[in-house]
């Protein structure tokens, strides 16, 4: 068979190899990556925590055994993103191994992270690690039938072993839905990532722009702290100027972060034209110099 040379390829066939030997989720990506590479000259040999502070995850070719080492940092306790730095580093192994013998990745310190090529790796290694971590034809499996939550989208990366945002990310990425992701700090939003359809919508809110009121007020009953709120519709003109939408909402007080989902369950789209929109793991990848976006 030959080999896969994409990262949705890559991702899809090994997400695929797992569900075929009747793996459950989450996939161990450890386990890909010390049995699968096997058959190799240069396989992945060891996969250990490092205490190198500001690099969550590192690929390196050690020259005098011909293998590959990635170290991840063992400090980090957030669910789902340990896996997810696995995943990424096993994305430069299967991707880009063969143009250099070491990557280092970390949100703030990606060292050469100006340049657009490394960017465009970095992205490639995280869109490697959605679908193998969170392969279409069951992430479709999970929700048919269900209005979708931050309640279901929890649930979601609870099977897959992923953070909220990447799961909820994912999710946006490949609905038919208008919905969107919003995530604010201190009544102000950090930033949003809303699904092709709700892009066609014109639904996106800047950085710096204030939460709505309304959202505030639900944030502020005192009940939601750890918590998710069922979903409720709201009017227009809070979420969108014209329409109408649904809201659920997370509060994280570990980072006093509000996480927003928002669908706009009534959005007609047959006056907008089709447009090319960048890819979830591309924004996330772009996001990915702070604001906890692996969180
Ligand atoms: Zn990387």
């Amino acid at each position: 068979m030959t080999e896969p040379n994409t990262p949705y390829a890559w991702g899809s066939r090994l997400a695929t190899i797992w569900q075929q030997m009747g793996m459950s989720f989450p996939i161990n990506v450890s386990l890909i990556a010390s049995e699968y590479t096997t058959r190799y000259p240069d396989p992945i040999s060891k996969i250990k925590g490092h205490d190198v502070s500001g690099i969550e995850g590192m690929l390196i070719k050690r020259e005098s055994k011909t293998d590959w080492v990635i170290l991840y940092d063992a400090t980090v306790e957030v669910p789902g993103r340990l896996n997810f730095t696995l995943a990424h580093e096993l994305g430069h192994y299967f991707l880009h191994r063969h143009l250099f013998n070491e990557f280092k990745c970390g949100q703030d310190t990606l060292l050469d992270y100006e340049s657009k090529n490394s960017r465009k790796r970095e992205a490639e290694a995280n869109k490697f690690a959605g679908y193998l971590l969170m392969p279409l034809d069951d992430f479709r499996k999970q929700i048919v039938g269900e209005t979708v939550t931050l309640n279901l989208l929890s649930h979601c990366a609870k099977h897959y072993g992923t953070s909220l945002t990447a799961t909820t990310l994912k999710w946006l990425e490949f609905t038919e839905e208008a919905a969107m992701l919003v995530v604010g700090r201190d009544d102000f939003i950090c930033w949003s990532y809303p699904s092709p359809a709700a892009r066609k919508l014109g639904a996106y809110l800047s950085p710096g722009s204030p939460v709505p009121d309304s959202a505030i007020e639900r944030l502020n009953c005192g009940r939601l702290i750890d918590g998710i709120n069922t979903n409720i519709r709201v009017a227009p003109g809070v979420w969108h100027s014209s329409q109408e939408a649904e809201e659920s909402i997370l509060l994280s007080d570990r980072y006093e972060l509000a996480i927003f989902l928002v669908r706009f369950p009534l959005a007609n789209f047959s006056n907008y034209d089709e447009e090319d929109v960048m890819d979830s793991f591309q924004f996330l990848s772009e996001r990915s110099q702070g604001l906890n976006w692996k969180k």
